[in-house]
């Protein structure tokens, strides 16, 4: 048996974020992860200022590199225009790798399947026990689905479906490219390019407003790829798209149930209008480390909604 006082189900932003935050602090945390790092997760891996400032992080500190955009170009249902912002892109795959070994946290490769409450500790799979749980294991965190889903299910109105595909591509345009709401997509697609090379495009949207409009994102896919090939921005490549979904930020959410704490995609944190996670993923994670250090409340108010602000440098 292995026995820990915090235990962190999953080793993506929330999870190293929040084992981050408690190894700093001196305390006895172990994460468990059903993936090997460096892992794969889709993601256009845009990120802000505020959230290197949260991983007291800075672009030259980090090694894989990241790209700084000054400005975004946008289209609006067609119309186009130019917003300034300042904003970074990194690949996920490096990122939540050099975020989980700076953690300085241990780190067990282990596909939860099975959580039990005896005597007061949490017994995962017969193997692990802890006082404290975290779960930050995404969308299909088995900390929600098995401790939180029965009393407080998420709204399947708030569920986004996103197709991406992330790939070597050095012969191209360096200004990340957003469209909104175009072809009838309740959402957007993107152009994102990363450092060293990589690219990353890709559409998401709202599955509720999709099915409704009798409408898929896999149609919206084409009509990306399409555009891609005819704005000369990406052509002859064989695209490998991988899908996932994940849930917005929506009121009344109760991150907590005794020693049970919810962080990230986990708790469905991602801002309403961008479906950005990856800020909210860790401050609910240092937050969550925050009330098992100090026994205080763990609350997911002030935590941002949307990014608007953080786009346009309005958010503090
Ligand atoms: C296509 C796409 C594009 C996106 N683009 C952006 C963007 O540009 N910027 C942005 O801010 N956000 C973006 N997001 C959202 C962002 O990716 C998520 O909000 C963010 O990854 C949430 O982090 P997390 O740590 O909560 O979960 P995750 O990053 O999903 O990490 C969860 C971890 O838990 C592990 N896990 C799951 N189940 C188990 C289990 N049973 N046992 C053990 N481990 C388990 C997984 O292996 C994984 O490593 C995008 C999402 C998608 C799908």
């Amino acid at each position: 048996m292995n026995k820990t006082d915090v235990l962190i189900i999953g080793g993506g932003p929330a999870g190293s974020a929040c084992a981050w935050r408690l190894k700093q602090n001196g305390a006895d945390c172990l994460v468990l992860d059903g993936q090997a790092f460096p892992r794969f997760k889709p993601c256009a891996g845009w990120v802000t200022p505020g959230l290197l400032r949260d991983l007291d992080l800075t672009p030259e500190d980090y090694p894989p590199g990241m790209v700084t955009f000054r400005q975004f170009d946008i289209a609006l249902r067609g119309l186009r225009f130019k917003m300034r912002t300042h904003q970074h892109a990194i690949r996920r795959i490096e990122f939540d790798d050099f975020l989980l070994r700076r953690s300085g946290a241990p780190v067990i490769q282990h596909a939860v399947k099975e959580i039990r409450q005896v005597n007061g500790v949490y017994d995962v799979d017969g193997e692990y026990q802890a006082r404290w749980l975290v779960g930050a294991g995404g969308t299909r965190c088995p900390v929600c689905r098995q401790l939180f889903d029965a009393e407080s299910p998420r709204p399947a109105d708030a569920l986004v479906v996103a197709q991406e595909d992330e790939f070597y591509y050095p012969m191209r345009d360096e200004r990340c490219r957003l469209w909104f709401l175009q072809n009838g997509l309740p959402g957007y697609a993107w152009y994102v390019p990363k450092a060293n090379g990589w690219l990353n495009v890709g559409v998401g949207g709202m599955e509720a407003q999709l099915k409704a409009n009798g409408d898929t994102l896999k149609r919206h896919w084409n009509l990306l790829v399409k555009q891609l090939d005819e704005l000369g921005l990406v052509r002859g490549y064989e695209y490998r798209p991988s899908g996932h979904s994940y849930y917005l930020r929506r009121a009344g959410v109760a991150p907590s149930r005794g020693n049970a704490l919810l962080a990230g995609d986990a708790a469905g944190l991602a801002t309403r209008d961008m479906g950005e996670g990856i800020h909210p993923a860790v401050q609910s994670g240092l937050r969550a480390a925050d009330a098992i250090l100090t026994g205080g409340e763990y609350t997911l108010r002030g935590i941002q909604g949307l990014s608007l602000w953080s786009l346009l440098g309005l958010a503090a």
